[in-house]
């Protein structure tokens, strides 16, 4: 397809982009209850005449589209879920459900999946090769990806894509980083076991306290003796909880923190880290130290030769001048696991005003420009086509 017959389609689809978008916004759904966001997509790629999965990983919904001929599988990723945030917006649009919104901006990244289908679908007579449409439920909370694989989801897929909205960018641009562009978060749990007793007979005790206090101090040394200083690595420990009374020793304390990372050995070197000097100095105190990741979701890398792909295709479509080279963030998001499946490119089409005056993920003012939902249409559909056309077997 042309770049002025993919424009004209995606303007053409700019009324019911907005009205898809407006609806989820204003019926927002938490992590896993995503149901009646579901139904619709479901509904609508069955319409379309797809090949549709539901219920997968719960409230996640996965749907192919076939060309005209057998060729290459090319994936684009939706997150469906919202936040648990007490709206801050005046619009008509607002969320009808109080505490819940969406803020950032997974509303437009469905309507983008769907209207990017219907155009495809409209056109599987001029293409090699599959389409699949993966809309994943509870990226919020890091949880919707990982079930979803174990369910088989990227069997057969040869690239993996998908978008973001990025409100740091003015619409009319994308934004992308090759290599590590969002970063590994791990949240981390240590139990430490003492033996309780009386505060004035210590050697009939083991102080679970100050084997903790000793443990938080060392696991600072990690960042600034073992990670080389080009590397970015941060351990908080966030909440330390122990003890009942003044004269009580205390038999266990529980400590809470986070990891944040951008490689994957870096990654792996600060949990073995904590875990070796968390255990190893509580046996030295004579403690039982139990470590946990509660829960963890690796960095997104996107792969030079995707991004490259990416860059160029929406290049032609934008102007080289609106692809931006942006930095990594510190932010996470577990599309990270497809993308460790099967390589790929996730980046951000800028939703932010051209005035740089829009609210960040996850504020209660949180808003888009909806123009993003045109630009976020021609894009996905161009790198879809230029991909199979340039991948026809
Ligand atoms: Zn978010
Ligand atoms: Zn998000």
């Amino acid at each position: 397809m042309e770049i002025a017959e993919i424009k004209r389609q995606a303007e053409a689809h700019r009324d019911d982009l907005v009205s898809i978008r407006r609806d989820l916004h204003r019926h927002p759904e938490l992590a896993f209850t995503e149901n009646r966001t579901a139904t619709i997509i479901s509904d609508r790629l069955e319409k379309l005449g797809l090949e549709v999965q539901t219920g997968i990983a719960q409230t996640g919904v996965v749907a192919t589209l076939r060309g005209s001929r057998p060729g290459k599988t090319v994936l684009y990723r939706a997150d469906i879920d919202a936040l648990p945030i007490l709206e801050a917006v005046s619009a008509e649009y607002k969320s009808r459900t109080d505490g819940i919104m969406h803020a950032c901006g997974h509303d437009a990244h469905v309507a983008i999946g769907l209207t990017v289908a219907e155009i495809l679908a409209g056109r599987r007579q001029n293409f090699a090769g599959n389409v699949k449409f993966l809309f994943q439920p509870a990226e919020e909370i890091v949880s919707g990806a990982k079930p979803m694989i174990e369910q088989g989801v990227m069997k057969g897929v040869d690239v993996t894509f998908g978008i973001h909205m990025g409100n740091d960018e003015p619409v009319g641009s994308i934004a992308l980083h090759s290599g590590p562009a969002m970063a590994n978060v791990d949240s981390i749990k240590l139990i430490v076991r003492g033996k309780g007793g009386h505060g004035s007979q210590p050697e009939k005790a083991i102080d679970s306290i100050m084997a903790a206090c000793q443990i938080v101090n060392t696991l600072q040394t990690i960042v600034s003796r073992e990670v080389a200083p080009k590397d970015t690595a941060v351990l908080s420990i966030g909440t330390i909880h122990g003890g009942f009374a003044s004269n009580v020793i205390a038999p266990e304390v529980v400590l809470e923190g986070t990891v944040r990372t951008f490689l994957p050995e870096v990654r792996e070197k600060m949990l073995n880290r904590i875990e070796e000097i968390a255990v190893g100095l509580g046996k030295t105190l004579r403690c039982e130290v139990k470590f946990e990741i509660v829960y963890g979701c690796p960095a997104v890398v996107n792969s030079d030769q995707w991004t490259d792909f990416i860059r160029q295709s929406a290049g032609q479509l934008l102007g080289a001048n609106k692809v931006i080279n942006s930095d990594p963030i510190m932010g996470s998001d577990d599309m990270s696991l497809f993308l460790k499946e099967v390589p790929g490119c996730y980046f951000f089409v800028g939703s932010g005003k051209l005035d740089g005056t829009s609210f960040p993920h996850h504020h209660p003012g949180f808003d888009i420009e909806e123009d993003a939902l045109v630009v976020g249409t021609e894009v996905m559909t161009k790198a879809v086509l230029d991909y199979l056309d340039q991948h026809q077997n």
